[in-house]
């Protein structure tokens, strides 16, 4: 068999054994197409079943989180630990709390992991979790219900050495405060290293908060500069306004650019003098409400329920919402109107046709598992701090942040090339993010 044959039939055995996941078929998929190309020049990675090997998870666990709301009633969630790829370091992932959330979707985030961690270049493996819980209008007491409840569960399977959860869609300082209280007390141990994403003062990292969206921009910077361009005067879209989304906006805005719209899942607001990040803040991450507030308390921005934030003209996109939010059609109108760079903040936001439309179109195009890894990396950088008792400035991690993102941003085009797919970054990523773990895996033997 040619490798394109036993890839496929590789392929058709995954689509078959996990039915119904239809996000963990798609990121399968795109890292199978840049497997390709080291198997033709590297055979010795299909040995010892090793890509079927690196598309089994682990360990997949699946958990009853009943919780008693503020009227009195019973609820019952699903919870998801999906402990991917230990091969390089503990399991490393964040837990996403989002009706949506599924076996299917875990394992995709999961999948993800396993090359964006290993792009790091740090010790983590890959893992993810979370639960279909949605948090949206629902108290502070039954957040900490929830919460305490998932984690009864989850605590014996985590741990320094073993798993490292942390935030996601849903899930950011105010619930990591309240699994890591419950964990403590179940476990009766301040074991700091447990979780990241921790408060301050209690074993969490400076940095850590902005990581994704500021990691985001330095790895967009270097993308930019190698094709003689820079943030300065230029117009970017930030399609979310989470976490991610509005670090990742208030540092374009700091290197000169304007964020000229960002969204939620109520619609998207136009502001074509630039984003009030402090507002947006207040608005989302205080008061907890959504961006039609931002429309009424802050001058010339104005919301839209209907039609596509991607239809304005723009220099850079950054999707920061969640997977599959930039479909084809969106990728053709961001080239119409001359957009020419797209970085990834969401994981898999951008649909395998629109991947293609950014090649054929020549968009330079940085997928999420480079793009936003810096968000895993400083948690990286935490468990570093944890384990040595320590707790670095801002500045010096901030710096280490950056050194990080140009490193993989350097990493992902260098390899790129090597492989004859010059400019290619989604190749570049696949394939020196897969490098890493399989090597490790070889050297482990089948297990
Ligand atoms: N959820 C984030 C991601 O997708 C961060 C995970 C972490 O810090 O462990 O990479």
């Amino acid at each position: 068999m040619n490798v394109e044959e036993q890839v496929s039939t590789y392929y058709n055995m995954l689509l078959k054994r996990n039915a119904g996941e239809p996000e963990f078929h798609q990121a399968v998929a795109e890292v199978l197409d840049s497997l390709k190309i080291v198997l033709k020049k590297d055979p010795h990675y299909a040995d010892y079943g090793l890509i079927q090997r690196l598309c089994e998870p682990e360990r997949q666990l699946i958990f009853r989180v009943p919780w008693v709301d503020d009227q009195g009633v019973v609820q019952v969630n699903r919870g998801f630990r999906v402990q991917f790829n230990s091969a390089l370091g503990p399991y490393k992932g964040g837990l996403r709390f989002h009706p949506s959330v599924n076996l299917g979707i875990i394992k995709f985030l999961g999948f993800e992991q396993i090359f964006k961690n290993s792009l790091t270049g740090l010790p983590i493996g890959g893992g993810k979790g979370g639960s279909d819980f949605d948090p949206k209008g629902k108290s502070d007491a039954e957040i900490m219900r929830f919460c305490q409840s998932f984690m009864t569960e989850l605590q014996r399977h985590i741990g320094e050495y073993r798993d490292v959860p942390a935030g996601d869609i849903g899930v950011g300082g105010r619930e990591i405060g309240y699994l890591f209280g419950q964990y403590r007390r179940l476990a009766n141990q301040h074991e700091s290293g447990v979780l990241t994403g921790k408060g301050l003062t209690w074993g969490g990292s400076l940095v850590r908060t902005e990581a994704t969206g500021y990691g985001l921009v330095y790895l967009t910077k270097e993308m930019l500069k190698s094709h003689g361009e820079t943030f300065e005067g230029a117009k970017v879209i930030v399609s979310g306004s989470g976490n991610v989304a509005i670090y990742a906006m208030e540092k374009v805005q700091e290197l000169g650019a304007t964020v000229i719209a960002f969204s939620d899942s109520s619609g998207w607001v136009e502001t074509p003098n630039g984003v009030d990040v402090e507002k947006l803040k207040e608005i989302k991450e205080v008061r907890r409400e959504r961006v039609t507030s931002y429309v009424s308390e802050v001058e010339g921005a104005t919301f839209h329920a209907e039609g596509s934030i991607w239809s304005l003209p723009c220099d850079v996109a950054l999707p920061c919402a969640t997977q599959n939010e930039l479909d084809g059609e969106a990728a053709r109108l961001l080239a119409d109107n001359g957009c020419r760079f797209v970085a990834e903040g969401a994981n898999m936001p951008s649909t395998p046709e629109a991947i293609e439309v950014f090649r054929e179109r020549k968009i330079h195009f940085a997928p999420g598992k480079a793009a936003n890894a810096g968000g895993v990396a400083t948690s990286a950088l935490e468990m570093q701090q944890n384990a040595s008792r320590d707790s670095w400035s801002f500045e010096y991690t901030d710096d280490r942040l950056h050194k990080i993102m140009a490193n993989i941003f350097k990493t992902i085009e260098a390899t790129a090339a090597e492989y004859g797919h010059d400019g290619d970054y989604v190749i570049g990523a696949n394939i020196a993010g897969f490098k890493k773990v399989a090597d490790a895996m070889l050297a482990q033997g089948v297990i």
